[in-house]
């Protein structure tokens, strides 16, 4: 029995982790590497350097066992092409069917051809897609400010009641291999023009929740969440002090952006935050149950 299983028999009270932000590939996307490094810039970005690691379904099953995580958001890329969107969602959603509860696949869509893109989404939230994500904006040629051209994409979420997760990276600070530029004013327009739509900023919104100091940001960003994948790479460990501060704690989740980090050391720097209790495990689980029940509306603060 695996450390995860047996620690949940014993404490039937013990709280549940959910990583937010993981990816991962089918096993024949690392026999075909090479090739896909050539023919998809998305992809190039972030495994053109080959000690970039690629992780399968069972990689992130065997982590989450010895990290103690109970649930992960699998996260396809943000592929350029329509038909390596609906290839690799496959692979996600049979690793949700295989591993149920445990895997919670979002999938890919390309919505530079909306047609085929909504489709495709209406096809995975049938078969039980959990988010959209991660989109790659700046690589998938279309912007977060675009409300007209995301508009269709939009509804279906949300008449699924499922969270779209885009990339954010900083308008500032160090150059990083896929950090881009979907920068916070894009986020923020998504808010404002689709102020119902739950969205979940990677990376910490690029730094947007800063931004929530001025009283009509913090208004627009009520329905828009924070994840902390790749958060030591980017910021001191205070980042989640202030974050929590400024949006509240119930706005930020617990991502590693595993293979690239360690779902243990993830966890670590969240309980080394120095937060309250009830705050470290909303962060570590609690929020995100929230954000990915299905059809629920986000009631945080009322
Ligand atoms: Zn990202």
């Amino acid at each position: 029995m695996s450390d995860w299983a047996e620690s949940n028999l014993c404490d039937e009270t013990r709280m549940s982790i959910v990583d937010f932000h993981t990816h991962v590939a089918p096993p024949w996307a690392q026999d075909c590497r090479e090739q896909l490094v050539r023919e998809d810039s998305c992809f190039a970005a972030l495994y053109a350097n080959p000690r970039a690691k690629l992780a399968t379904l069972e990689d992130l099953i065997s982590s989450m066992d010895e990290a103690g995580v109970t649930a992960s958001v699998a996260l396809n890329l943000g592929w350029t092409s329509h038909e390596m969107c609906a290839r690799t969602n496959d692979y996600l959603l049979e690793g949700a069917a295989r591993w149920p509860g445990r895997i919670l696949p979002f999938v890919a869509v390309q919505p530079a051809h909306p047609d085929a893109a909504a489709r495709e989404l209406e096809r995975c939230a049938a078969g039980g897609a959990r988010g959209i994500g991660e989109l790659r904006p700046d690589i998938q040629g279309f912007s977060l400010a675009d409300a007209d051209a995301l508009r269709p994409m939009v509804e279906i979420a949300a008449a699924h009641g499922i969270p779209v997760l885009t990339h954010v990276s900083e308008p500032v600070g160090h150059v990083y291999p896929g950090k881009g530029t979907v920068t916070p004013e894009q986020p923020y327009r998504f808010a404002l023009a689709f102020p119902e739509a739950t969205l979940v900023c990677a990376h910490w919104g690029g730094g947007l929740p800063f931004y929530s100091l001025m009283p009509e940001v913090k208004r627009t960003l009520a329905h828009v969440y924070f994840d902390s994948a790749a958060s030591h790479y980017l910021y001191g460990n205070n980042v989640f002090r202030v974050v929590a501060d400024l949006v509240g704690a119930d706005h930020v989740l617990l991502g590693s952006d595993f293979p690239l980090i360690r779902q243990r050391r993830a966890i670590e720097e969240v309980r080394r935050a120095g937060l309250a209790a009830p705050a470290t495990d909303a962060i570590l689980g609690g929020n995100a149950s929230r954000v990915l029940a299905r059809g629920e509306r986000d009631n945080v603060g009322e």
